[in-house]
């Protein structure tokens, strides 16, 4: 539908949109697009995320299991609660999008008070049998938060600033806001350019997918301090070199002995070093 779609780019505001030529795994309707100017990456039209998207659970497309989505993010999980519980150590900390609820278990050790926000309505049981503060959306929540966290939500935002707006206000004054998104400077588009990947990591329910530069941009637009954007590495060289040579997920789990820790040490720095990482964590906070 020629009206539903996105013809300015929501960072920098300017009308020269390219096509990307990737495809969606998941809808073959919608284009994804390139802002010429900034760079930031965007579907063709948000039109197929209503209000409802999330509450329903359409994310999961109906093979929904608290069970197995506790297991697929454990390692995500494991991996923020070692980055950041130094920083959640006494803390209040929100997490916002909190799916199934694995990194605020974690952090119960960590921090003094912990609480979710999740739309998805078939959690509830599980929150309120495991004794989990979660709220619908962040209009229920009166307090403040020392740490708010947000792990791969920002991207499905249709309108990322404003939520930012909101959740810097229930920020303590000295509190910042964690904020993980996937990164559109990822080494297998911008290093090797392996189209099978780029079709596969691009899905209607990433709105958008930024890289350094339109998320630091982004973020400057809401007013907010930038503490600091740093490049984070989750996948090996094993999963790498599946892609570029079966062009398949999951290599990791097929090539564990290429999937070596000394490998991935030198494989992933070197990925920081160059700025072509999978992931992006940046930490912001209120202006003084
Ligand atoms: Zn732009």
């Amino acid at each position: 539908m020629e009206s539903s779609e996105n013809k300015k780019c929501y960072v920098c505001g300017s009308c020269e949109i390219e096509n990307t030529g990737y495809s969606l795994r998941d809808d073959e309707s919608i284009k994804v697009l390139r802002c010429k100017r900034c760079s930031l990456v965007f579907l063709s039209s948000f039109e197929h995320i209503n209000k409802d998207f999330y509450k329903d659970g359409k994310m999961h497309s109906g093979n929904f299991d608290h069970k197995k989505w506790l297991e697929a993010s454990y390692n995500d999980d494991r991996r923020r609660l070692m980055m950041l519980k130094k920083t959640i150590k006494g803390k209040k900390i929100l997490d916002f999008g909190c799916g199934a609820g694995g990194f605020l278990m974690m952090a119960e050790d960590y921090a003094s008070r912990v609480a979710g926000i999740e739309k998805q309505e078939s959690m509830r049981t599980f929150f309120s049998e495991n004794n989990i503060e979660v709220f619908d959306n962040s209009d229920e929540i009166q307090d403040k938060f020392d740490v708010i966290t947000m792990f791969h939500v920002l991207e499905h935002l249709p309108d990322p600033k404003s939520v930012i707006k909101e959740l810097l206000e229930k920020l303590e004054n000295d509190g910042c806001l964690i904020i993980e998104v996937p990164n559109e400077d990822d080494a297998l588009l911008s290093l090797y350019g392996c189209k099978k990947f780029a079709d596969f990591t691009h899905w209607s329910c990433h709105l958008y997918s930024f890289n350094k530069k339109t998320l630091k941009r982004l973020l400057e637009n809401t007013g907010a301090k930038i503490n600091y954007i740093k490049p984070v590495q989750r996948y090996g060289i094993a999963n790498h070199l599946y892609w570029l040579i079966r062009g398949e997920k999951g290599g990791h789990n097929v090539w564990k002995k290429l999937d070596n820790p000394i490998l991935n040490f030198f494989y992933k720095n070197f990925l920081k070093l160059i700025s072509k990482t999978d992931t992006l964590v940046v930490s912001i906070s209120k202006k003084a």
